[in-house]
């Protein structure tokens, strides 16, 4: 920690002396201060002794991070260093007594599990604080996946949604933002790199920009997985066949194109062709029918409605409003004043080797 307090006055470890007692601000143990020619200063628990506050290790990445964060937020307020929350039991890294309401900096640099971020970020919450989350090293080299994304994910004005990674070499901070997924699956983000608070504050610039899913390829790899028995898989084409259809040979009017909010597990098309093989099992559709197969098809595909700080409720409905649309549009569906007529299938082929003679570019 970089604060030690002494005869009741805080003590920044720059500023300490050797030789000196200081105890911890939160639970008033005794610290060692530790300075060497190569680390910044910082004092430490004893292992005798350890903090009964939560908080992390202190690592070089970490004490160093948190000075240079200070300074780097310094033009959003006054900034407290590892400031002590007695009501919640913990401590921020760092505190900027923003306007219209102060945000906590969380340095994140070792493992740390969901519930334990959750806990936290509702303790900030429950102040009316806004927590940063700001990742280290460790996580900026993790591919973008749903771990990083339920624990740490935050809406940010201008930024959609994002996470932020601060790296103590550049001095600079990372933001992924416009966080989503392709209709495949793979989850994708737009990456910047700013060297200050205004142009966090300023949103993203540039405009945003992503690839068109393959969906050929998509149905290439959907058939290769199956003939290996992917085991996420299975109970997909499991409940595929037990509609008389396999999976790899789902009806191209169900092919969408875009983006979603990234809780949709294997993608939003996988799903869209499941609630499409089950629903046309049906003469007629109530909405409680098809709000059920959505919710059933969502946990199929490994979707997940809820992160710490965000809800997939709404994505989810949105998906299932916008099938709907496009099955009415291409008349596969009529509205009536239950629900929904089924008109006619789509047509289903009977497995992927139909594809391969429609699309050869697959397979140059
Ligand atoms: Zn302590």
């Amino acid at each position: 920690m970089l604060i030690a307090a002494r005869e009741q006055q805080l003590v920044d470890a720059k500023n300490a002396k050797r030789g000196v007692a200081y105890v911890c601000p939160a639970c008033q143990h005794a610290v060692i201060l530790h300075r060497g020619t190569r680390v910044q200063p910082y004092f430490a628990h004893t292992p005798q002794n350890p903090c009964t506050f939560q908080g992390e290790g202190e690592t070089a990445q970490h004490v160093l991070g948190k000075r240079q964060l200070s300074v780097f937020f310094a033009a959003w307020g006054p900034v407290t260093l590892e400031k002590v929350l007695p009501s919640i039991a913990q401590r921020a890294d760092c505190w900027i007594d923003h306007q219209p309401r102060p945000v906590a900096l969380e340095f994140q640099c070792s493992p740390i599990n969901r519930d334990e971020v959750a806990e936290r970020t509702r303790g900030y919450q429950r102040l009316g604080v806004y927590p940063f989350w700001l990742l280290g090293s460790r996580y900026a080299r993790q591919k973008l996946g749903w771990s990083l994304i339920d624990r740490f994910a935050s809406w940010l004005r201008g930024w959609g949604l994002c996470l932020l990674f601060w790296d103590v070499t550049r001095q600079e901070l990372r933001i992924d933002h416009h966080i989503c997924q392709a209709v495949t699956g793979e989850y994708l983000c737009q990456t910047v790199w700013v060297s200050d608070v205004a142009a966090l504050s300023a949103g993203a610039q540039r405009r945003l920009w992503w690839s068109e899913p393959n969906i050929a390829r998509f149905r290439f790899e959907l058939d290769r997985d199956l003939r290996r028995s992917s085991l996420t898989l299975r109970p997909l084409q499991t409940a595929i066949y037990l509609t008389g259809h396999h999976l790899a040979g789902f009806p191209q009017t169900l092919v969408t194109t875009g983006v979603t909010a990234p809780i949709f597990g294997r993608g939003l098309l996988l799903w869209r062709v499941m609630v499409a093989a089950w629903l046309f099992e049906r003469p007629s559709l109530l909405p409680e029918t098809i709000n059920g197969l959505a919710e059933e098809a969502f946990r199929l595909v490994g979707g997940h409605i809820a992160a710490v700080r965000f809800t997939g409720q709404p994505a989810l409905q949105q998906a299932v409003d916008t099938l709907l649309t496009d099955l009415i549009h291409d008349q596969y569906l009529v509205k009536i004043p239950t629900g929904w007529r089924v008109l006619s299938e789509p047509h289903w082929d009977a497995d992927y080797t139909a594809w391969l003679e429609n699309d050869e570019k697959i397979l140059g």
